[in-house]
């Protein structure tokens, strides 16, 4: 692996600097090795050769059919590779090796789905109150995209942005998470191996406040695509103001998962286990938020509890280790002040609430699983995102109260409700404020379908055909069949 350059214009290149950062593995804290740091400068270099690669250099007018067919030798190449790349992202995140496998999978599968639909008809034609004018729409690529991603889920987060926008035909900087750069640079290497031409594709590394801004600020990006924090996103919106650049943004949740006194109660006690504690609760759809009816309320809780004791955590290079650390120091201390936090507020510790510091967990950044109860909707731990195992118990009465409780935050990514009522789970669902709802099932994400959130959980689309038209322009085009002069000044 090239972990000491980023790769620009299609070359391997160390940070204009020199500088380099310690990667760090969440499960003991060990370094595992040194990347480039990149630089402001790094970024420009990078818009340049993207800028090139799209405008000089044909790669905008490159037919669909060869831009899939590069896709699709990507998503060979991933799943050729996929103990190497889930390695990697285990070692860097700490999260089970299973769910790092899971995400080369899904993440091939969505190179394969914009492979598939990018050769698809598209545009519009119009029957116009003018018979001689024929008017049409075509879809076009945006230019230079720059595609800066988080550090939970790296592998699919870069894959849910680059996959559209090079189907798209447009020329992208990928800025991982600079504590998450490992699978970033192993993807990398897959697309210059597999023939992306030169510049189509550039890895930048570093921070967020030097690279990161640099390329949401830049006059000759068409689009930044974020999937980060709501303080970031702010940021990003702002510094693409510059241009009036396109922009989405995936941003954080504090998802309610609804839990109805007439639900099939196992399936309703382990989707509030995985909606939560899959990948250490890191997940921005997180059902951190678990409402449940008044009538089934204790006995709920017993089995949650009951369930969360027995998750396997360590790590996750282990054999049916489901959870790991937390991604970093930084971040454990924020969770951990969290939970002091909501002992302050005068909610309940029903379940964990510590740092694990066994002798197994003692070098890593571990957290317990933990359940808070005796909550109310005002509290900061129900109200802001965690983002680690932590979730809120919230107890309502009747459909009314369970909607004006889901509905309570300035998020609205995601939501989950168990019901064995279908009239009332599409009733509920209906006057959910949220972008992706689930019924009966909670967490899972399908290539073919919408991913974004309303509210504060962000602005557009990813994953299916709308995720695809968010890397394009459209173009009006009007053909005159009678050809004269209008005469309009005559
Ligand atoms: P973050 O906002 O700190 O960082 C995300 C990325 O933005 C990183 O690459 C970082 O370097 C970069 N960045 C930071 N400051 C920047 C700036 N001023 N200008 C440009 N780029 C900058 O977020 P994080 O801590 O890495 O990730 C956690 C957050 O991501 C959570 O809030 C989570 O909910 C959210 N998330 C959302 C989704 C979704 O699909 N909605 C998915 C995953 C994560």
């Amino acid at each position: 692996m090239e972990t000491g350059k980023m790769f620009i214009g299609g070359e391997w290149v160390a940070s204009s600097s020199g500088e380099t950062r310690e990667v760090i593995n969440p499960y003991d804290a060990s370094v595992i090795c040194h990347v480039a740091e990149g630089t402001a400068e790094d970024a420009e270099h990078a818009i340049a050769a993207a800028k090139k690669a799209f405008y000089e250099d044909g790669w905008g007018d490159t037919p669909a059919y060869e831009r899939a067919a590069l896709l699709r030798s990507f998503a060979d190449e991933m799943e050729a590779n996929v103990e190497k790349l889930a390695k990697a992202e285990t070692l860097n995140t700490g999260k089970a090796l299973i769910e790092s496998e899971y995400d080369v999978y899904d993440s091939a599968n969505i190179l394969r789905y914009y492979a598939g639909i990018v050769t698809q008809p598209t545009g519009q034609t119009y029957d116009l109150n003018d018979p001689a004018v024929h008017a049409m729409t075509v879809r076009e690529p945006l230019g230079v995209c720059a595609l800066i991603v988080a550090w939970n889920f790296p592998i699919s987060l870069a894959i849910w942005k680059l996959a559209p926008a090079l189907a798209a035909g447009n020329a992208i900087i990928l800025k991982p998470s600079e504590i998450t750069p490992l699978s970033a640079i192993l993807m990398t290497e897959m697309m210059e191996k597999v023939g992306f031409p030169k510049g189509v594709v550039n890895l930048v590394m570093g921070a967020g406040v030097t690279v990161g801004n640099a390329l949401a600020s830049s006059l000759d990006v068409d689009k930044v695509a974020f999937t980060g924090g709501i303080v970031t996103g702010r940021k990003i919106m702002c510094a693409a103001s510059s241009n009036v650049k396109g922009i989405s943004l995936e941003l954080g949740g504090k998802s309610p998962n609804i839990i109805f006194a007439d639900a099939d109660f196992d399936t309703a006690v382990d989707y509030g286990l995985y909606g939560m504690f899959y990948n250490q609760g890191e997940v921005c759809s997180a059902g951190s938020r678990i409402l449940v009816e008044d009538a089934i309320y204790d006995r709920y809780l017993e089995k949650l509890i009951e369930g969360a004791k027995k998750i396997k955590i360590g790590n996750g290079f282990e054999e049916g280790v489901k959870m790991g650390p937390v991604i970093s120091k930084q971040h454990m201390e924020k969770v951990l002040k969290y939970i002091e936090i909501g002992k302050e507020e005068g909610a309940t510790v029903a379940l964990g609430g510590y740092r694990m510091t066994e002798p197994e967990y003692e070098k890593g950044y571990f957290i317990a699983p933990t359940i808070f109860t005796d909550t109310t909707p005002e509290m900061r731990i129900v109200q802001e995102e965690i983002f680690g195992p932590v979730v809120v118990i919230q107890k309502f009465h009747g459909e009314e109260e369970a909607i004006q409780l889901a509905n309570n935050t300035t998020y609205g990514l995601a939501a989950g409700i168990f019901t064995s009522d279908n009239a009332k789970a599409l009733r509920v669902v209906k006057k959910i404020r949220a972008g992706i709802t689930w019924i009966n099932t909670y967490g899972p994400v399908y290539p073919e379908a919408p991913w974004g959130g309303y509210k504060q959980s962000g602005i557009g689309r990813e994953l299916g055909t709308y995720g695809l038209d968010d890397y394009t322009e459209v173009k009006q085009i009007n053909i005159n069949t009678n050809v004269c002069p209008t005469g309009w000044f005559e």
